[in-house]
């Protein structure tokens, strides 16, 4: 029997990849954390998107509380900081840390996330913080690049070969191409 995996996703044209990466390995959950998106559009964009998709494919999915302020909270006094620096950091302690709890509270002995394949991620961030927060929860962390052997040219090809909406910024206010020039 194939072991639960609790999957952290952020959108749809890097989740698809992914979950078809762990489908044939994991029995799959896709969990939709991110109240670091911004404006709130974007992010039921976003969520549609993923939702849909596993709908399609016959994967459960849950959606945790849209909470904006309270991740605007977790990184205050270092908005100013550039994509990749500190920020971010918190930014994945926040997401990961509580898709392992979720992880840890609902019996899934796996988790992994999606963040590692957006162009704009330092994946080691991405899999440092996955490491730290394994420890915290006793749930094992899925560490696998998804960049990798192609990982990102097959997901772009993929989401255009299915009309899905690419974003042009990662996520959060400070990445917003209007903020960052
Ligand atoms: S740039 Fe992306 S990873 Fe960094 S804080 Fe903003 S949303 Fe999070």
């Amino acid at each position: 029997m194939r072991e639960k995996l609790l999957l952290h996703t952020c959108c749809a044209p890097c989740s698809i990849y992914v979950i078809n990466q762990l489908l044939d390995r994991f029995d799959l959950t896709v969990y939709f954390f991110n109240p670091n998106i911004f404006p709130e559009d974007e992010y039921l964009q976003r969520l549609a998107e993923v939702k849909e998709f596993c709908r399609r494919k016959g994967i459960e999915y849950i959606e945790e509380q849209y909470q904006p302020k309270d991740w605007l909270g977790f990184v205050r006094g270092y908005e100013q900081e550039p994509e990749k620096g500190f920020r971010c950091d918190l930014c994945f302690l926040l997401r990961l840390g509580k898709t392992a709890e979720f992880a840890q509270a609902n019996g899934y002995p796996w988790f992994s996330t999606t963040l590692t394949m957006g162009r704009q991620k330092n994946s080691l961030q991405v899999l440092n913080a996955g490491r730290k927060v394994e420890g915290t929860y006793g749930v094992k962390f899925w560490d696998q690049d998804f960049k990798k052997k192609y990982g990102t040219q097959i997901a772009d090809w993929l989401a255009g070969r299915l009309g899905l909406y690419r974003q042009d910024y990662c996520g959060c206010v400070f990445s917003k191409p209007e903020v960052r020039s």
